[in-house]
């Protein structure tokens, strides 16, 4: 059959492998996804087996679509019978099927998300237990955390290791709203996200006719990106392989990002242990990049020692070399990206879905978007929202909305009891009809509401009103940016997000901080004469409003480093490398966080087919305030062969400060000198740290002393601050000038 024609030895051979244990774990774009399409092709087309017997694991719904779309092409409809989704997708199917056995309906729930989080309020509520402490998503994610782990509500109760972990929590009573949190689920016939890999592990556990029917069902077992799943999942392929042994997993260990999931790299070498008669595939060729972006790839996940060597080359073509950008501020950085894909449309024609933008964290996506709705770009957000869209945002924007317009309704519905303040649904409901009946204006019945409702609610609704004035005087006196800080602040929203620590928390705070940024840029901006809060959010509503009727097929797709895992594209930038923020100040607390952040650049920088650009800004607004930013640490690990230096200069609309040449950082902070379009070499000039450099306790440094740093060299401290739980100190550095640090990140050693 043709189709082997389309593989190189080693693709072959692990193609016509099909039975017995075979591994491949190889390094990026090296054809591993395309090898386990073509088994099963081959499979169904040369071995004759039926597509029901073969079971493939992928990592998303949209790579399984992709799979069995190329696999039809391969040899016809009859793909379509394979089993083939994402482990949650897959078990829940089989769970449905065999929910009697562990006593549950066959139509149970699965509780999403915010399903869970409302579950765990009610608990802590009926518990009578703090919810400052018990926060929802704090609880839900350690539950979260001992699921993956398989430890059920009882095993969890009776691990003393646990127990003493939540007890330095300050959370003694979690195992407790853990057994109860099962207990209500169970009653309400509902399973959450973690309860399908959990309850799938107890079934097999616990009931081996069923799992010999899946044994003898799932003759061929396949797992892409293996090397991303969690000892949970491992052992259910490992259990439902255990018959035929037909598994084949294929990964690659430079690729796992997922670490803070509960992703085991040990599964990759449990996998050698557990399958002695092992067959391994080397892919060493890779397919998909340019000479340059390969070697500079290879270059960067060097710099791990956590890995399994692999050596990966390519036949093809030099190509362009990866352009290296630096930008004044943030949104410069977006119109260079902006202006570049416009370019390079024209002139290479391309379509906008060669194109892709990837960056760190969401938060980054707001200057991206902006910039990319002002040249009429279609973009598309994969995995997320688009920046105003997201929840806490919205919230945001409403308690700004109403405190400018005290009759927006919408507005009004979703502040009035957010953050709580015990205004339940039938009092707004009360407030909103009272309106309509009487035809008055919504504010006024805000302001006398306690005249029908009475009790708690009116006394809250009363606060709410005092509250709003408070806000629209606020608001004619300061501009958009410090009436918005009074109104994240004393709204309780801000407080309310960071109080939650937990991932998904510490995105939504960083969100909010993200639209302060903008609405102080747009402040500082002299372009904007009408600096008050009504006019940015008129600015808002326009840039945001011509969504409606775009044709969205042909779009570029921006999204955060760890959705794109699989993925690839002709262009790819990659966003704000800057220090603190890629690598990631919040992920990182050991040299192993910070391994897993190069592995995140590395499977950034493989995503590009043609042409890579690594951009970073100079400034950027971080917490309301210009800050200076520093290029990452992972710009100088690439081989500077592979990198040219681009001034490219983005439209007039720069802000002030910004405009002169020379500003914060230009001269080199990394000692990057910057050589305009040259294949040179780019000089490193870094100060090298003693080589026995141990950071120091800094608990009790103080102004006067002297210091070293590790990348900084030596300097003096002038102050040190304390800002919430974390304290800085300024210091003057021999070469580097003065700085602000973060000591819990800093790494000073005490001279
Ligand atoms: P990743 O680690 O990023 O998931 P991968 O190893 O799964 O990458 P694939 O996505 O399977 O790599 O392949 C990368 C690209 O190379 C795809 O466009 C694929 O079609 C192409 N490719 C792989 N093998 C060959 C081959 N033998 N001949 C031609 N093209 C190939
Ligand atoms: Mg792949």
């Amino acid at each position: 059959m043709d189709y082997l024609k389309e593989l190189n030895t080693p693709q072959l051979q692990a193609v016509q492998h099909t039975d017995g244990p075979v591994m491949i774990i190889a390094g990026a774009g090296s054809g591993k996804t395309r090898v386990l399409t073509y088994r099963i092709a081959h499979l169904i087309y040369s071995r004759g087996i039926d597509p029901f017997n073969i079971l493939s694991l992928t990592f998303t719904n949209k790579a399984a679509a992709e799979m069995k779309h190329r696999i039809e092409t391969l040899v016809g409809l009859e793909a379509r019978n394979t089993w083939m989704g994402t482990f949650h997708s897959i078990f829940a199917k089989i769970l449905r099927v065999e929910s009697a056995k562990l006593g549950y309906p066959s139509n149970f729930t699965i509780y999403d998300t915010d399903d869970s989080k409302s579950l765990i309020r009610t608990l802590v509520k009926e518990m009578r237990l703090d919810d400052k402490v018990y926060k929802a998503n704090v609880v839900l994610s350690r539950i979260s955390g001992a699921k993956n782990r398989l430890l059920g509500w009882k095993a969890y109760q009776d691990d003393p290791y646990v127990k003493a972990d939540d007890e330095a929590a300050m959370k003694p009573r979690m195992g407790e709203i853990y057994q109860r949190y099962q207990d209500r689920l169970f009653k309400a016939g509902a399973m959450d996200f973690d309860d399908l890999l959990f309850n799938t592990n107890v079934l097999f556990r616990d009931h081996l006719d069923v799992l010999n029917k899946y044994q003898q069902r799932f003759k061929y077992v396949m797992v892409d990106e293996f090397q991303d799943t969690n000892i949970s999942q491992y052992l259910i392929t490992k259990k439902l392989a255990a018959v035929h042994q037909n598994i084949c997993v294929v990964g690659d260990d430079a690729q796992s990002i997922y670490a803070f999931r509960g992703a085991d790299i040990q599964n990759i070498l449990n996998f050698e242990k557990d399958y002695p008669d092992l067959f391994v595939v080397k892919l060493e060729q890779n397919y998909r990049s340019t000479k340059t972006i390969v070697e500079a790839a290879n270059s960067i996940i060097d710099k791990n020692k956590a890995q399994l060597k692999k050596v990966v080359w390519t036949s093809n073509p030099d190509g362009e070399l990866i352009e290296l950008i630096k930008a004044a501020s943030d949104n410069e950085e977006g119109r260079i990206v902006a202006n570049i894909i416009f370019e390079e449309k024209n002139n290479k024609k391309l379509n906008n879905s060669d194109f892709a933008i990837l960056y760190r964290t969401n938060s980054q996506s707001r200057s991206m978007e902006e910039a990319l709705r002002k040249m009429n770009l279609n973009y598309k957000i994969v995995g997320g929202l688009s920046f105003y869209q997201r929840k806490e945002i919205k919230d945001l924007m409403a308690y700004m909305r109403f405190t400018v317009n005290p009759v927006d309704e919408e507005a009004f519905k979703r502040v009035i009891n957010y953050p709580k303040r015990g205004i339940g649904d039938t009092s707004v409901d009360k407030i909103l009809v009272g309106a309509y009946e009487h035809d008055m204006p919504l504010w006024d019945v805000v302001q006398n509401a306690h005249s029908f409702l009475g009790g708690k609610a009116g006394s809250s609704v009363d606060n709410f009103s005092t509250m709003i004035k408070a806000f629209q005087i606020e608001v004619e006196r300061k501009d958009a940016f410090e009436a918005a800080s009074i109104i994240a602040k004393q709204s309780g929203l801000l407080r309310e997000l960071y109080e939650d620590k937990t991932i998904e928390g510490l995105n939504r705070y960083e969100n909010v901080q993200e639209l302060l940024n903008a609405i102080k840029e747009y402040v500082d901006n002299p372009e904007n004469e009408d600096k008050s809060l009504g006019s940015f959010l008129q600015e808002i509503a326009l840039l945001t409003d011509n969504d409606q009727d775009k044709d969205k097929t042909d779009a570029i797709t921006l999204m955060t480093v760890h959705a794109s895992k699989g993925l690839e594209f002709k262009q790819v930038f990659v966003v704000g490398m800057e220090e603190d923020l890629f690598p990631s100040q919040m992920m990182m607390q050991s040299r192993d966080d910070l391994e897993e952040e190069r592995r995140l650049f590395y499977v950034a920088s493989t995503r590009a087919m043609e042409k890579l650009y690594l951009t970073y800004a100079l400034s950027r607004y971080r917490f309301g305030r210009l800050l200076n930013c520093e290029p990452s640490r992972f710009l100088e690990e690439v081989n500077p062969n592979m990198i040219k230096v681009n001034k490219r200069v983005a439209s007039k609309e720069m802000p002030g400060a910004l405009r002169k040449e020379g500003l914060p950082g230009s001269s080199g902070f990394i000692g990057i000198k910057r050589q305009p379009e040259s294949r040179q070499p780019i000089q490193l000039k870094i100060h090298t740290p003693t080589p026995d450099f141990k950071p120091s306790n800094t608990n009790n440094l103080k102004a006067e002393q002297l210091v070293e740093h590790p990348k900084f060299g030596f300097g003096k401290v002038q102050k040190i601050e304390t800002e919430g739980l974390n304290k800085k100190a300024t210091i003057q550095f021999e070469h580097f000038g003065e700085k602000t640090l973060l000591l819990s990140f800093a790494k000073l050693r005490i001279i």
